[in-house]
């Protein structure tokens, strides 16, 4: 047997985000003035009540190994929160803390999938699902939700894509990258559809708490007891409590699924940080004025960054309505000649901006969309006047 690597190993595209924010980190901290627009992570330091909780934990000695899936205390809150804010009854024994929402869809693939079963990614999606699915053995089968969509998927369009080997849907909303939001009537006409396929949906609501000009989180798990037995809730509090480096997210399924996740996490990671178990007890339960003072300043910011977006020339949004992230149309800038060389792609585009421009922006290839880019607004409003300069900038030097 000779040093070979794990063929599945080998096939994980790593994080280009994790790698364009890395880039921007590093070139900050050599003295360049860089502005980045690729963080998918609030700029606002967790709050105080919060912090306070883990400090509080750490005194009394709550520095042990826990139960595997989470401490009851946790799951009664996040039992509570899905009740009350989300519409749907999970009891504790549905309910599986995990090392952040990334580790909570690596276990629910783990959980439901065999080799060979088929899972429907609306594109474009979280440049993580094809990655996470592949390492569970599963097949992504794309369906692309044109910008004339809104960037959403019809169910003609799963209709399509389902086949006999097809196990899951997933549905991100409020949604990384495009900051749209399902409406209630296209969430219950995908219900229906997941409900006569008889397959699971595994519903992301990661960004639940960032909803704009009125619009209301909708939980495709709380219309009806069919669906609710067939969908996978996936939620956290990186970006909701500007939480990212605690490490907490969080499922609610059917108990049956639960136990499973809780055997696989028991074996590969045990389970999560015990303290920050506790400080997510009192971001749940705890004062809210932190957060709702975040949103405010996340709200400010998504109109100021749309309204000016909207003006430049060769570039296209549409207007996010959940999430930090505007999701813009660079078709037109592929066309152009940038130093008497066509741009061709948004990763090209990417290059360009964060050498001769000093911008970091993520091109959206690895979520599906090669045409498009991903601004975030989870930083300050002089600093995305400042980066918005310099990409107006680039686009006026275009030829
Ligand atoms: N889901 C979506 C749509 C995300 O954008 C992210 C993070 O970027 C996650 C899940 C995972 O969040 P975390 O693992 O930080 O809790």
């Amino acid at each position: 047997m000779s040093l070979t690597l794990s063929t599945k190993a080998m096939a994980v595209k790593p994080s280009s985000t994790l790698a364009i924010t890395a880039k921007a980190k590093e070139l900050k901290a050599s003295g360049i003035d860089i502005v980045g627009f690729g963080a998918g992570e609030p700029d606002f330091n967790t709050p105080d009540n919060i912090c306070k909780a883990a400090v509080k934990a750490i005194e009394e000695g709550f520095t042990k190994y826990t139960a595997a899936s989470g401490i009851d205390e946790l799951k009664l809150a996040i039992s509570k929160k899905f009740k009350e804010f989300n519409n749907i009854e999970y009891a504790p024994n549905q309910i599986v803390i995990s090392n952040g929402g990334k580790h909570s869809l690596t276990n629910v693939f783990e959980a439901i999938l065999n080799p060979g079963d088929e899972v429907i990614i609306p594109a474009p999606y979280w440049l993580s699902y094809p990655e996470i699915v592949k390492l569970a053995d599963g097949i992504p089968v794309f369906v692309r939700g044109e910008k004339e969509q809104g960037y959403k998927v019809t169910v003609e369009q799963l209709k399509a894509v389902t086949s006999e080997k097809t196990k899951a849907v997933i549905i991100n909303t409020p949604n990384n990258p495009t900051g749209m939001i399902y409406s209630e009537e296209e969430l219950r006409k995908i219900a229906d559809y997941v409900v006569e396929k008889d397959i699971y949906i595994v519903s992301d609501e990661m960004y639940e708490h960032l909803v704009y000009n009125d619009n209301k989180h909708i939980s495709i798990a709380s219309f009806n007891e069919e669906i609710y037995k067939r969908t996978i809730t996936v939620s956290g509090v990186a970006k909701s409590y500007a939480m990212t480096g605690w490490r907490i997210g969080y499922t609610g399924s059917s108990p049956e699924i639960a136990k499973l996740m809780g055997s696989i996490q028991s074996h590969q990671t045990s389970n999560p940080n015990s303290i920050a178990q506790k400080a997510t007890v009192e971001a749940l339960v705890g004062d809210q004025s932190g957060i709702e003072k975040m949103f405010i300043e996340f709200d400010n910011r998504r109109k100021h960054m749309y309204k000016r977006v909207s003006k430049m020339k060769y570039v296209s949004s549409l207007e996010p309505l959940g999430a930090f992230y505007v999701f813009i149309d660079v078709n037109q800038v592929l066309d152009k000649k940038y130093k008497g060389e066509k741009v061709e792609s948004a990763q090209n585009m990417a290059n360009i901006l964060i050498e001769d421009y000093k911008v970091a922006v993520i091109p959206c290839g690895d979520f599906g969309f090669s045409d498009h880019i991903r601004l975030s607004y989870a930083i300050s409003i002089e600093s995305i006047d400042k980066g918005l300069n310099r990409i107006e900038e680039f686009l006026d030097n275009l030829e």
